[in-house]
């Protein structure tokens, strides 16, 4: 064992001790502990603040019950939570995830790396995440505004624009946020920002939907030019079939590239000529409309892999786009035999560590999602300062800023990633979110 993996064992002994049973979280956890624990340990006043740690502990984590009335009238229970993490650098900031999958380590873990995300953005953002164990997939729409209301009834006194502002994640669309907003607004009586990704009829931005996908492919776009390399021709296998998935396939096509795969839990769909922009309006119509993607119009040109992963086709360029974990071991070494060379991450944290470790052994150049996700922080940053001025941007302005902060977190990250022959942009977001942070958390005193 050297002096570095004898740091981070201390160090996860620690943090294991108090969120034993935490697996997602103390994974996020160990990922930025192995590349920032040195920065610290060189640097006396973030050592003596022992920032890494403080981070480790949310400022503090709410949890409410949620009671909703069902169509048959019946009285449904499910859990809610808001882990605010970390104030350090501005308000709590972070997404709603409405998931039979969500628990306190996942939102643990999500609330950890949206710090590190957010200070990428260079915006002023605190991290936070939250949402519910609740599972929309089998529920009528006025089913799923019912609860968003009730939600939002327990959730309310603990945000506003100054002091925590949620958005969407997982599940939490606009339609969602509309809910949500509505209810907010109700029961605080006053017309205040203190959600994003609202609708721009009511000071919602432009853009803030395609945001996170297009974000992701402005990311590839400068990864690729480092490499002096194009989108242009390139195939793009991506997984999922949501907001980030659709709306990194449409930017994908736009830069002449060629979608080859979009999925979701029971299978893929392969497009071996690629996905036309037609194709992907399917997908994300029949996800909306919660209706499975199997059978496609014939006209489309896809096949359905019932069960596959969306791996297992030729491809050059990777873009798990799903949700946590969702790419092991198995499915890592598939990426390497499909031909990839490029990784960028839509969902947060969608490869294991074994995965990791898989893809850096073949030398694939992996950009992690707390960097090359940003893009929908970025907007809802973007989104608050235009509710804080009353003055709103148009596309253009607003396509415009969203390149310049993915291509000015693609230079941050490079410029932390190390001398070796591919940039190691793990680390490099690590490390630089971690730097960000570590500045003002060390000038606040103990
Ligand atoms: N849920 C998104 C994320 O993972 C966006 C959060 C936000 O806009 O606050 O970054």
């Amino acid at each position: 064992m050297d002096r570095r993996d004898a740091l981070v064992e201390t160090f996860m002994e620690a943090v294991t001790a108090r969120n034993d049973g935490q697996d997602e979280f103390l994974q996020a956890v160990e990922e930025v502990a192995e590349d920032v624990l040195t920065v610290e340990k060189a640097n006396s006043g973030f050592a003596e603040a022992r920032v890494l740690e403080r981070l480790t502990e949310p400022d503090r984590m709410i949890q409410f019950r949620v009671v909703w009335e069902d169509d048959e009238g019946r009285t449904r229970i499910n859990r809610g939570w808001r882990v605010q993490m970390s104030n350090a650098i501005g308000p709590y900031k972070g997404g709603l995830r409405f998931h039979p999958s969500v628990t306190p380590s996942v939102l643990k873990f999500l609330a950890f790396e949206q710090c590190f995300k957010n200070a990428l953005t260079g915006l002023p953002l605190g991290g936070a995440k939250g949402g519910s164990d609740f599972d929309p997939s089998d529920c009528s729409e006025a089913e799923i505004m019912r609860f968003s209301q009730a939600f939002m009834a327990e959730l309310a006194p603990h945000i506003g624009p100054d002091l925590d502002v949620p958005a969407g994640d997982i599940n939490v669309g606009q339609r969602e946020i509309g809910w949500l907003f509505g209810a907010y607004k109700r029961q605080k009586g006053v017309f205040h920002g203190a959600l994003t990704g609202k609708g721009p009829a009511f000071g919602g931005s432009v853009m803030r939907t395609e945001a996170t996908g297009y974000g992701l492919v402005y990311f590839v776009d400068c990864m690729m030019a480092a490499q002096d390399r194009a989108l242009e021709g390139a195939r793009v296998a991506i997984s999922g079939k949501g907001n980030v998935s659709t709306h990194a396939a449409d930017k994908v096509i736009d830069r002449g590239g060629i979608v080859v795969t979009l999925s979701d839990t029971s299978g893929t769909l392969h497009a071996p000529d690629g996905f036309s922009r037609d194709a992907v309006a399917w997908v994300r119509e029949r996800k909306a409309a919660g209706e499975d993607i199997a059978e496609p119009p014939r006209d489309y040109g896809l096949t359905w892999h019932d069960g596959a992963l969306p791996w297992g086709f030729e491809a050059d360029v990777a873009l798990p786009c799903a949700t946590q974990n969702e790419m092991d071991e198995d499915a890592a070494k598939m990426v390497v035999d499909s031909g990839v060379t490029l990784l960028a991450e839509g969902a947060n944290m969608p490869l294991t560590a074994k995965a990791i470790a898989v893809l850096d052994k073949a030398g694939i150049v992996q950009a992690p999602g707390k960097a090359a996700n940003a893009g929908g922080v970025a907007v809802s940053g973007l989104e608050m300062s235009q509710n804080a001025h009353g003055r709103f941007l148009d596309a253009d302005q607003v396509d415009k800023a969203l390149h310049g902060i993915m291509a000015d977190i693609h230079a941050t990250v490079t410029s932390e990633a190390g001398t070796g022959e591919t940039p190691d942009y793990r680390r490099g977001a690590n490390v630089a979110g971690y730097r960000h942070l570590a500045r003002a958390i060390s000038s606040f005193g103990i």
